[in-house]
């Protein structure tokens, strides 16, 4: 998906980003630990609203999701890697691997949610 598609897509919809970004119709097969990986890199909280991302936001989320899926595609998985986000979900003490803060959780369209309150600040 171009990133002029993948704009117009997201900033079309109602709710919250990741529900957005893990709708089928958005972005075919993106899983849940993706979805909480991308918004990470992109530092954007999932529960913002889809329709308040800014231009700078969406290209920023554009070019974090063709690079995080460009490493999970190839491994055919989301790598549980020390440096990821995902690496750290099912730690007994979460940390964020990029600043140390502890991560928050949440459930957001039935699915667990991770996110750093530090590197995801609200708007
Ligand atoms: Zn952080």
């Amino acid at each position: 998906m171009d990133r002029a598609e993948f704009q117009a897509v997201l900033s079309s919809r109602r709710g919250r980003l990741k529900t957005a970004l893990t709708d089928q119709s958005v972005v075919a097969g993106l899983g849940n630990l993706l979805a909480d990986e991308i918004l990470w890199r992109a530092r954007l909280r999932p529960d913002r609203l889809a329709r308040d991302l800014t231009e700078a936001d969406l290209r920023r989320l554009h070019s974090r999701m063709r690079s995080t899926l460009r490493s999970a595609v190839p491994a055919g998985c989301v790598p549980p890697r020390d440096s990821w986000l995902t690496g750290h979900r099912d730690d007994l003490d979460p940390r964020c691997p990029r600043c140390g803060t502890r991560l928050r959780r949440s459930r957001m369209a039935g699915r667990g949610t991770v996110w750093c309150p530090r590197c995801q600040p609200d708007g």
